[in-house]
C-alpha cells in the first residue's frame, strides 16, 4: 500500500516550482469506501471565509497496480479546488489544470478519463454474482454475490412473475 502523504508532498513540490497557488486541507484521508469517483475535497464556508477541511483519496489509487499517474492525477486534481475561484471546474480551474499539464505533462482533466478509468475498473472488478437461482416455469434468474437466504432454501421462495418455487442454478 502507498503512503498518501509522500505522493501528495511530491504533488506540492511541483505545483510548488510552478508557482501554483493552492491551499493545504486541515487533513488527508484515504477512503476504502470512495469507490465512485476517485476523490474530493471538502470546503466549508464561515462567514464568506472558506476552509479547506479535508481532500478525501479513494484507497484503490494508493494500491501499487494501479499506475502512479492516476493518483498523482487525483491529488492534484483535489488541490486545484483549493485555488482561488476553483471550486468548481470553471474556466479558472481549466487553466490551471492546462498550466500543470503543460509543465508535468500531467493529464489533469475535469472527470476522470476513460483510459483510466479503465485500468482501474479492471483491476477492482465489480463481485460476480455466482450464486443463482431461476424459476423452472418461466426461466426469470436471480444472482447473488453471496448465499442468500434464497439461494440456501430456494423452494421456499416463488417466482414474482409466474409464482411457481424457484430452484437453485449453481
Ligand atoms: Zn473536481
Ligand atoms: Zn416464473
Amino acid at each position: 500500500m502507498r503512503d498518501l502523504l509522500q505522493y501528495v508532498n511530491e504533488c506540492t513540490n511541483e505545483l510548488d516550482l510552478i508557482g501554483i497557488n493552492y491551499t493545504l486541507p486541515k487533513r488527508w484521508e484515504s477512503s476504502k469506501r470512495l469507490t465512485w469517483k476517485y476523490g474530493y475535497c471538502k470546503i466549508s464556508l464561515f462567514r464568506n471565509k472558506p476552509t479547506i477541511e479535508k481532500i478525501v483519496i479513494s484507497e484503490r489509487l494508493l494500491d501499487e497496480r494501479i499506475p502512479e499517474h492516476i493518483l498523482k492525477d487525483t491529488i492534484i486534481h483535489e488541490l486545484i479546488h483549493t485555488c482561488d475561484g476553483c471550486y468548481d471546474h470553471g474556466s479558472k480551474f481549466q487553466s490551471i489544470a492546462r498550466q500543470i499539464n503543460n509543465a508535468y505533462g500531467y493529464l489533469i482533466e475535469t472527470r476522470v478519463n476513460d483510459a483510466d478509468h479503465k485500468i482501474v475498473s479492471s483491476i477492482y472488478k465489480p463481485k460476480e454474482r455466482k450464486y443463482k437461482i431461476s424459476c423452472p416455469t418461466c426461466g426469470k434468474t436471480w444472482g447473488y454475490k453471496i448465499k442468500s437466504k434464497a439461494y440456501k432454501y430456494p423452494e421456499k421462495f416463488i417466482c414474482t412473475k409466474c409464482k411457481s418455487k424457484l430452484v437453485r442454478v449453481s
